[in-house]
């Protein structure tokens, strides 16, 4: 996920420095020259190696489950439908997969600029007006020019390396529904895995066998270790299928609160950054007034020595200047946290006022 994280790109990047250094000295200009061209085919150039990863990824855990446990399915504690429901599950992330990978994200162009321009005023703080270099039209606020699909992109999210696509105004709500959807079938394979197991205890009658044949004592302090022991050296592929969908579960849930909270304020992952690089701007700005305040008052002070004396009270609850000066994000696309969800599923492109607006502006 290039720029989804971009720490892990920026690591990629200043890693590939040294090994370029490194080829250059052993096999010349052409092998660095080679490198070169293959950095930029896979981080700077539309591709769909990690497209073809996901569908790996997925595709193998499917088959690993299916090959390894659905031989227990029906089970003790599992109906046989599971065999048809998981197959079901994992089709529809896949169509979640194409429709995110290959949809509009709201590309701007021509002749649909003027839409965009007035569906979206400049708030002249984090946009304001200006054209773009390379596609030669007038940037609408909240959109940005992707430089890896060479395309400018009406309110902008990402460049998603994982859908070879980029994240905007027409399908952020696919790209929503596609992570939350494989969190929530991460959870449904490690609750059926789980149940899967409990179901293979029972019928093995594994507990019984430890108490009775083995003398331990029924208690789940007890029973616990050989229980997982057992399970550990019967079922390893079952434990550790479990163990990596808890890892890819925990990173999809964090991933998509991040989203929501973003969807919520009606802010985009650009705009995030946007907003941060901005309002650290604008607190060193206000340190450095009241920094040259608070000397210029200083200075008065002392060329007024025989003025009385402000009390010793007043001074503690005087109110200090960086607190008057404090920043503020002043988002104007923030409408409510419901008109602003109405927004992701049913983008303004979509609606008929827009088309509207397009044939008389037309
Ligand atoms: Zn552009
Ligand atoms: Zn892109």
């Amino acid at each position: 996920m290039a720029s989804d994280v971009p720490w892990i790109i920026d690591a990629v990047g200043d890693g590939i420095v040294p090994l370029r250094r490194f080829i250059d000295f052993v096999c010349g200009s052409r092998g660095s020259n080679a490198l070169l061209s293959v950095e930029y085919y896979c981080c700077d150039r539309p591709n769909p190696i990690i497209q073809l990863i996901y569908l790996l990824i997925i595709g193998g855990t499917y088959y690993l489950i299916a090959n390894t446990s659905f031989s227990y399915i029906p089970g003790y504690y599992i109906s046989g439908a599971h065999r048809y429901t998981s197959f079901l599950a994992v089709g529809v992330g896949i169509l979640l997969f194409l429709l995110t990978s290959f949809s509009d994200p709201g590309v701007v162009n021509s002749a649909n600029v003027s839409q965009y321009l007035s569906a979206y005023p400049y708030d002249n703080i984090i946009f304001s007006q200006k054209e773009c270099s390379t596609c030669k039209i007038p940037k609408p606020a909240r959109s940005k020019h992707c430089s890896i699909c060479n395309r400018c992109v009406a309110r902008f999210d990402h460049h998603c390396a994982w859908m070879n696509n980029c994240i905007g105004e027409r399908n952020t709500r696919y790209f929503m529904a596609f992570i939350i959807w494989h969190f929530l079938v991460c959870i449904y394979g490690i609750v059926a895995l789980a149940l899967i197991l409990a179901g293979r205890l029972k019928e093995l009658q594994v507990i019984r066998v430890l108490t009775a044949y083995y003398g331990v004592e029924n208690s789940f302090r007890k029973l616990a270790p050989p229980v997982l022991q057992w399970l550990v050296n019967a079922y390893n592929t079952q434990i550790l299928i479990m163990v990596f969908l808890v890892i890819v579960s925990l990173l999809l849930g964090g991933f998509f609160m991040y989203h929501t909270k973003l969807c919520l304020t009606n802010t985009t992952t650009n705009e995030s950054f946007k907003w941060q690089g901005h309002l650290s701007w604008q607190r060193k700005v206000n340190e450095a007034k009241a920094s040259a305040e608070a000397l210029k008052a200083s200075l008065g002070e002392l060329s007024q020595e025989r003025k009385p004396q402000e009390s010793k009270w007043k001074r503690f609850f005087r109110r200090s200047r960086l607190e008057d000066l404090e920043v503020v994000k002043n988002n104007i696309y923030d409408k409510g946290f419901l008109h602003n969800i109405y927004e992701v599923i049913f983008p303004m492109s979509t609606r008929r006022s827009f088309l509207v607006n397009k044939s008389k502006s037309g």
